[in-house]
C-alpha cells in the first residue's frame, strides 16, 4: 500500500527526534532507512506504525487518513532486531499467532489458516522446521519466522527495524540477499532501517538518509553514493577525506598551500572538500596538492597511503593500483597528488 507522511514531527521532553518529516512510499517499494544511532530511524518507523502517536502532521494509508489509527487498524507487519518470538510456541503456532488472535468474525478457518502458514513457511524456506521451537534455530531462522509472522496478517506495509542487527556478518549477507529476492517476489511495500551503509545500498532501490531528526537525502543507491548531497551524506557513506580551507568566488583554497579547486556550488566562507580515497591519484608533473606519505600499506595488488597536508589536522587517504605507483614511496617522501572528483559543501555549526 501506498504510504505518505505529510510533515510529521515527534518531539521528546522538547527535543525533537524527528523533526517536521514528509516522505512518500509508492506501493511494492522496497525502501532502506539509513542513518546513524539516535537519527530518529525508530522514531519515525513507529510512527508509521501507530505503536506512537504523532506530535504533528498527517499519515496516510493509501490515501487516507490514517494518523489516528492503532496499529492493528493499520495492519502494519513489524520485525524488531531482538525479535520475540514467543519462546514457548512452535514456528507454526508463531507464524500462525497474527491470524488466530483476530476477532472472531475476521478469524480464518483453521483449514485456511493451516494453507496460509504452510505457504509462508514454504517462502521463508523454513517448511522442514514447522515444528520446533524458538530456542531449536538459528538467529537467521529465527528472524526468518519473524518476517514469516509479519507478513501473515497480510500487511498494508512491512516495517523492518535492523532485523539483521544482531546477526554475524556472513549471515546478514545472505539474509539481506534472501530478503531481496524475497520482495521482488511478494511486492510487500517495505521500509528497512538500518545504521549500515553497506546493507542499504545493497538491499534496496531508494535510500532514504537520515541525520539528527532530519532526512538528509532521498535517492537511489548511485545518486547518495555519487552525488551526496551534503557533508554529511559524503562522510556517512562510503570512505572519505575531508581537507577544510576556504572558498571564495567559487573556488576553494587551503591555508599555506597555493593549488585551488572548483566549488561552483559553494558559497564563500569556510568550506570542506571531500574525496574519496580512490578518487585521488598521482598528480603529473609540478601540478596537483603537495602532501608528504606518513604511512604505506600494500594488500591484494592495491596500496593504501596515508598522507599529511600541511595545515591539515586529517589525514589523506589515498588507495591506488600497484599499476598506478609501481614505485613504492617511503615514509617521509614528498608527493603530489591529483582530485579526480570532490565536492566542496560550506561548514556549518
Ligand atoms: P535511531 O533509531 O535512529 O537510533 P531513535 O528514533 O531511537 O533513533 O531516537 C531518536 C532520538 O530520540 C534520540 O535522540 C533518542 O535518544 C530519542 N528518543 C527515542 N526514544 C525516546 C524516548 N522514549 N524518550 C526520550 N527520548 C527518546
Ligand atoms: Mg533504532
Amino acid at each position: 500500500m501506498d504510504i505518505r507522511l505529510e510533515q510529521v514531527g515527534k518531539r521528546y521532553d522538547g527535543l525533537a527526534a524527528l523533526q517536521s518529516t514528509s516522505l512518500h512510499i509508492a506501493s511494492g517499494q522496497l525502501v532502506a532507512l539509513l542513518g546513524p544511532s539516535g537519527s530518529g530511524k525508530t522514531t519515525l518507523l513507529r510512527l508509521i506504525a501507530g505503536l506512537l502517536p504523532v506530535d504533528e502532521g498527517r499519515i496516510l494509508f493509501g490515501g487516507k487518513d490514517a494518523t489516528r489509527l492503532s496499529l492493528r487498524e493499520r495492519r502494519v507487519g513489524f520485525v524488531f532486531q531482538h525479535y520475540a518470538l514467543f519462546p514457548h510456541m512452535s514456528v507454526f503456532e508463531n507464524i500462525a499467532f497474527g491470524l488466530r488472535s483476530r476477532p472472531r468474525a475476521l478469524r480464518p478457518s483453521n483449514a485456511e489458516i493451516e494453507r496460509k502458514v504452510v505457504e509462508l513457511l514454504e517462502l521463508v524456506q523454513l517448511a522442514a522446521y514447522r515444528d520446533r521451537h524458538p530456542a531449536q534455530l538459528s538467529g537467521g531462522q529465527r528472524q526468518r519466522v519473524a518476517l514469516a509472522r509479519a507478513m501473515a496478517i497480510d500487511p498494508t506495509v512491512l516495517l523492518l527495524d535492523e532485523p539483521f542487527g544482531a546477526l554475524d556478518a556472513k549471515v546478514r549477507i545472505e539474509l539481506r540477499r534472501w530478503l531481496r529476492e524475497l520482495h521482488d517476489r511478494t511486492g510487500f511495500t517495505t521500509l528497512f532501517v538500518t545504521h549500515d551503509q553497506e546493507e542499504a545500498l545493497d538491499l534496496a532501490d531508494r535510500v532514504v538518509v537520515m541525520d539528527r531528526g532530519r532526512i538528509e537525502q532521498d535517492g537511489n543507491a548511485e545518486q547518495v553514493y555519487g552525488e551526496p548531497a551534503s557533508a554529511f551524506v559524503f562522510d556517512f557513506l562510503g570512505r572519505s577525506n575531508r581537507l577544510r580551507g576556504d572558498v571564495r568566488d567559487g573556488v576553494f583554497s587551503l591555508p599555506d598551500i597555493s593549488v585551488t579547486f572548483p566549488a561552483a556550488d559553494c558559497p564563500d566562507g569556510q568550506a570542506d572538500l571531500f574525496v574519496r580515497p580512490h578518487d585521488l591519484g598521482l598528480a603529473a608533473g609540478n601540478n596537483g596538492l603537495r602532501a608528504e606519505v606518513d604511512e604505506v600499506r600494500r594488500l591484494a595488488g592495491r596500496i593504501s597511503l596515508e598522507l599529511a597536508v600541511p595545515g591539515q589536522e586529517r589525514r589523506l587517504l589515498m588507495d591506488v593500483s600497484e599499476r598506478e605507483l609501481p614505485l613504492l614511496p617511503r615514509r617521509g617522501e614528498p608527493i603530489a597528488v591529483d582530485l579526480r572528483r570532490h565536492r566542496v559543501f560550506p561548514v556549518t555549526a
